[in-house]
């Protein structure tokens, strides 16, 4: 995962290409795996991409697949952009803990 590109990936989050983020909690690990759709960056028209992480409790990202053609070698910018997306999440949730305090 180290070599996602990292600034595709946030001109995807930042252009709203990726869609709800989904979570669950397979019953045999202390994993979590978050998916979500992503539409690929300039044609609208095609199907969207489905990128899936299983993450820590502590957030680490232990493997990461996408349905495209560079996610096979699990990094593409559907993934970095989903990896974005639930930091911003994450630390939307955490500011908003804080205004109540
Ligand atoms: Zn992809």
């Amino acid at each position: 995962m180290k070599n996602y590109k990292a600034l595709d990936s946030y001109k995807l989050l930042e252009s709203g290409w990726v869609q709800t983020v989904r979570h669950m909690i397979p019953d045999d690990t202390t994993l979590t795996v978050l998916r979500a759709d992503v539409t690929p960056s300039f044609r609208v028209n095609e199907l969207p991409h489905h990128p899936w992480a299983a993450v820590t409790q502590r957030g680490d990202v232990v493997v990461a697949h996408c349905d495209c053609k560079a996610g096979l070698g699990e990094s593409c910018s559907h993934i970095g952009g989903l990896l974005y997306k639930v930091e911003m999440i994450v630390r939307v949730g955490r500011d908003k803990r804080s205004c109540l305090h």
